[in-house]
């Protein structure tokens, strides 16, 4: 094996926001060692899999995976692959034991400490760094150069959780609670805005539940110290849990224009029988009234939700339930999954009858379908309408760019003669409108008013 450092790494991401940050954050050790990113895994000396366990089947896919590089491995054996992520840190040791040319494991509460992990590797080591140290001793420095090509700047303030939700893996992938301290984030901010970004997204599993671990100050404060920041011109944060959104939280939305009127607020299910099973410690009247209370604060929040469909035990009424909150809430978005048993969770041992995979398919066929009908008549209410669309990749076609509006649906649009940089704004008027995007044509900003555009989408009646 090589003693020397890898020349050029490449990283595979599979998941969340969480993990996108951990590869930015994995990708910057490298490079502050010199080591260059490409986007071509074959001529790689160094690999890494950046793994997720919320999906169906994850660690097979994920060992499925490694065997390819295993491959590329025999072409080139100085070549070093390295396994990060939830799955990685379900796995562990094991991992090294199934495929013998793994070089390292990395849990994603590791993920700071990947300069040692490889240093030990050159010295012969095979290490497997798993386990939740405390946010002290986490390690979140990032440059900036490895953000390069980001559309925005996402800033981790809490990692783990400490719910107990029946059917999540994530308590025992992330740990528990890990809260940045209030300074730390207000700094990272302050150094991506310098930097150029726009827009900044604050992250968590349960990132409404942040506490600063100093002053005890809570995320409403948090919310308006960041969004008060000079030069910020968007703000989202993800996930929000509903039983930790406090009125002060609701009240940013009013008290900020720069926050943007989007939120993902997963409810899970529309029967309160079934969020019990779930162990989300929330009913449905409490998700409505807070539904009601942020689109008082803000006219045409968009929401956008997760729901499991199929969940043990639940009937079709429980499931009618759910369509009926879908229809009354009127989400922008809905990420719908079927229920699948993870390891280690308490949902197959509630002794709660299987719902059979063809009655689960047909549910989830049956939500799709209306959700659809529902985003088809929210989208099509904005044809018309100018938004300050954030740039987030080149078009498919030539002359063309993608984006998202502040309400954060992608639009894609004609840029004109002079086409933006990924991460500018551009002032865009809707012309058509579909179910999953919008198309649209960029205007000269004296065109246009000088106006934020707002979400119109019709408000939902809550009863
Ligand atoms: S709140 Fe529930 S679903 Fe979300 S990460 Fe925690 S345990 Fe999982």
């Amino acid at each position: 094996m090589t003693k020397d450092l890898p020349k050029r790494f490449f990283v595979e991401t599979w998941g969340c926001q969480m993990n996108e940050l951990d590869s930015q954050r994995l990708s910057s050790q490298l490079m502050q060692e010199g080591i260059l990113p490409t986007r071509d895994a074959s001529q790689a000396d160094l690999i890494l899999l950046n793994s997720c366990s919320v999906r169906e089947k994850a660690a097979h896919k994920a060992y499925s995976r490694l065997g390819e590089y295993r491959l590329l491995k025999q072409q080139r054996p100085n070549m070093l692959i390295g396994f990060c992520g939830c799955v990685a840190q379900q796995e562990g040791a094991q991992a090294l034991k199934r495929v013998p040319d793994l070089d390292f494991v990395i849990g994603p509460a590791r993920v700071g400490e990947l300069r040692q992990i490889l240093q030990q590797r050159l010295l012969g080591k095979r290490p497997v760094a798993t386990g939740f140290p405390d946010a002290s001793d986490r390690n979140y420095d990032i440059d900036l150069l490895s953000r390069e090509g980001s559309h925005k700047g996402m800033v981790t303030i809490i990692e783990g959780c400490n719910k107990k939700c029946t059917f999540c893996i994530v308590p025992s992938t992330r740990g528990p609670e890990q809260n940045r301290p209030i300074g730390d984030i207000l700094a990272e901010v302050r150094h991506l805005l310098d930097f150029g970004f726009r827009e900044i997204e604050l992250l968590g599993q349960t990132v409404n539940h942040w506490r600063d671990p100093g002053t005890d100050a809570d995320f409403a404060v948090l919310l308006d110290r960041v969004a008060s920041l000079e030069g910020l011109e968007r703000l989202r944060f993800i996930t929000s849990y509903p039983r930790d959104f406090s009125q002060e939280m609701v009240n940013q939305f009013a008290r900020h224009p720069n926050i943007c009127p989007y939120l993902h607020l997963p409810v899970q299910s529309g029967s309160d029988r079934v969020l019990k099973m779930m162990g989300r410690g929330y009913t449905t009247e409490l998700y409505f009234d807070l539904v009601d209370r942020l689109r008082n604060s803000r006219a045409g929040l968009a929401l956008s939700t997760d729901i499991i469909v199929g969940f043990p035990g639940e009937t079709q009424q429980d499931f009618q339930a759910t369509l009926d909150l879908i229809s009354k809430v009127r989400f922008a978005s809905v990420y719908a999954f079927k229920y699948s048993p993870r390891p280690g969770t308490a949902a197959p041992r509630l002794n709660q009858p299987e719902v059979p995979l063809a009655e689960a398919d047909r549910r989830l066929q049956t939500l799709f379908s209306l959700q659809k009908e529902i985003q088809t008549e929210l989208n099509q209410a904005l044809v018309g309408d100018i938004f300050d669309v954030l740039i987030t990749s080149w078009g498919k076609t030539p002359g063309t760019q993608t984006g998202r509006t502040p309400c954060h649906r992608v639009i894609h649009f004609e840029h004109g003669s002079e086409p933006a940089a990924i991460g500018d704004l551009v002032r865009v008027k809707v012309e058509q409108a579909y179910a999953h995007s919008l198309i649209g044509r960029a205007m000269s900003h004296s065109d246009t008013p000088a106006v934020r555009s707002q979400d119109t989408s019709p408000l939902p009646i809550i009863t």
